[in-house]
């Protein structure tokens, strides 16, 4: 039986009794990748799990991962989690260097990753014993898993961990969130019910699943609700617009959104079986949103979350989805917005906290940035800037540590970017504080424009009369396109960097 361990047993749970149905179809991966199916993925996981065991991991052990995006990952995540033991993906855009900080610190005792690397890798793996797993599924780790049979799963406790994902770490360390089985079967639950999600459910599977949005977001809510999944491995114009019409939902990072209004073949038509569009990870635009209601009849569903806390804002699946809020505390999640200890008022903009079972155990091995972070009470210090409104929606502002001071006063970026994005001939923005000799911090606007019918100067004027002088970028620069992480993240921290001389 499986029910001893809390996260199996609920992501088992939901396809007993129909376990030859189909999990995943993988339209990118060859004729040889026939669709698999519930009992398939959780029996390779169950195999994989044994030679985890075989290979010495205890309960309580960390798995440290960096594989391309395959099913054999989710099934080996399965099997990590069914051996008891820790699973810890690494983004595969992570250098040598890089990996050799999260082995040093996660100490994890086995290191799985792709055979191209695995030469390499072998001397940064410290105490680890380094398998291999390709793309195609193949490596050292499954030709020993061909060997297992079936696997009698770990017992553990809700309170366990079945995970820890590292933070990006945009500033200092990264770190490493713990996340109990709780965390993730309660969020993966509550996603599920909120979002309608049902064993009637085609989701297009086009996210990294080194990151909470496409492991724990997509994967887990797809298997507790016995839904099955188009597997892509990563994003791929064609192969969505392909699969749309007999899917019925879409998880995706703004940018996925961008690109697809950038195809004519996204159509009312095309968008037509689909009944749910998801976005998040980043800020969509409101013009994004509006562009996807006016070109499929869907209106985009956004909700905020980040690694330590899972999921905790959605809008609404029946109610109202206002653009460029976050929407509602998901059902057991509490939030709200604070500054100098005291909790601010609806409308006013402070920092965002939030409390319940999504909230992670704190960070690995990092006492004292947990005790920063997260109070004694359950409230979790997000980082991001937001507000409330008098109805509940949270709209988020920016991370605390993009606000711009300037001459002593506050400038949040956003207020200046939505004014900047909604000028003819704009795609997007960035407003950032550079040094500046006088100011501390300049505001800066990085504008990414469709052509060139408006200029720098043009920008500044049209901002004179809007916004009080100090909000005023004391700089506009023209680019082709703003830069972004794998999560269609804008980064701040490199625009910040290439910037920095400007004024001195
Ligand atoms: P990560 O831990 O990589 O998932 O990043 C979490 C951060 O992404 C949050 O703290 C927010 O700053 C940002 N984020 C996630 N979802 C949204 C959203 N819908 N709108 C704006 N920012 C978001």
């Amino acid at each position: 039986m499986y029910d001893a361990n809390p996260l199996i047993h609920h992501l088992r749970a939901a396809s007993v009794g129909r376990e030859d149905a189909v999990f995943a179809t993988q339209p990118l991966a060859g004729p040889d990748a026939a669709a698999v199916t519930f009992a398939q993925l959780f029996a390779r996981a169950e195999q994989m799990a044994a030679e985890l065991v075989e290979q010495g991991v205890q309960p309580g052990d960390r798995v440290a991962v960096q594989v391309q995006k395959s099913l054999a990952a989710i099934e080996l995540y399965l099997g990590t989690v069914m051996a008891g033991a820790v699973f810890l993906p690494l983004n595969t855009a992570y250098t040598d260097t890089e990996v050799a900080y999260f082995i040093s610190d996660a100490t994890p005792r086995v290191f799985v990753c792709d055979p191209e690397r695995a030469g390499s890798l072998q001397s940064v793996a410290a105490q680890a014993k380094v398998l291999t797993l390709d793309a195609a599924g193949q490596g050292t780790l499954s030709a020993l898993a061909d060997r297992q049979g079936g696997f009698q799963v770990v017992a553990r406790s809700p309170d366990d961990l079945a995970a820890i994902l590292y933070t990006s770490g945009t500033t200092g360390r990264s770190k490493g969130a713990m996340l109990s089985h709780a965390n993730l079967y309660s969020n993966s639950r509550t996603l599920r019910d909120h979002w309608e999600f049902t064993c009637d459910d085609v989701l297009i599977h086009a996210l990294p699943i080194f990151h909470t949005h496409g492991l724990f977001v997509a994967t887990n809510v797809a298997l507790l609700a016995a839904a099955s999944v188009v597997f892509l491995p990563g994003f791929d114009r064609d192969a969505i617009l392909q699969a749309m019409p007999t899917a019925t939902a879409l998880m995706g990072v703004p940018t996925f959104y961008t690109r697809l209004l950038a195809d004519e073949r996204l159509t009312q038509e095309c968008a037509a079986n689909m009944r749910l569009f998801i976005s998040g990870s980043a800020p969509l635009l409101v013009d994004t949103h509006e562009q996807w209601e006016a070109r499929t009849g869907h209106r985009i569903l956004e909700r905020y979350g980040m690694t330590e806390t899972n999921m905790s804002t959605s809008n609404p699946y029946r109610g109202e989805r206002i653009a460029g809020t976050v929407g509602l505390p998901l059902p057991g999640v509490e939030a709200r917005v604070m500054a100098e200890g005291t909790e601010l008022a609806a409308g006013e903009i402070g920092v965002l906290e939030v409390r319940g079972p999504n909230v992670f155990q704190g960070y690995w091995q990092m006492p004292e940035k947990t005790a920063e972070e997260l109070r004694p009470d359950g409230w979790f210090i997000t980082g991001d800037l937001a507000k409330i409104d008098s109805n509940g929606y949270v709209t988020i502002v920016g991370r605390q540590k993009d606000l711009v001071i300037t001459g002593g006063f506050n400038v949040y970026p956003k207020e200046v970017e939505v004014l900047i994005d909604d000028m003819p001939g704009v795609v997007e923005s960035a407003v950032i504080g550079v040094p500046h000799p006088d100011f501390g911090e300049a505001v800066v606007a990085v504008v990414a424009r469709s052509g060139d019918e408006i200029s720098a100067e043009a920008i500044q004027a049209a901002l004179v009369g809007q916004l009080a002088k100090f909000k005023q970028p004391k700089h506009v620069a023209l680019v082709d396109a703003l830069p972004r992480n794998t999560m269609g993240k804008v980064q701040k921290k490199a625009l910040r960097e290439t910037y920095a001389g400007l004024f001195g």
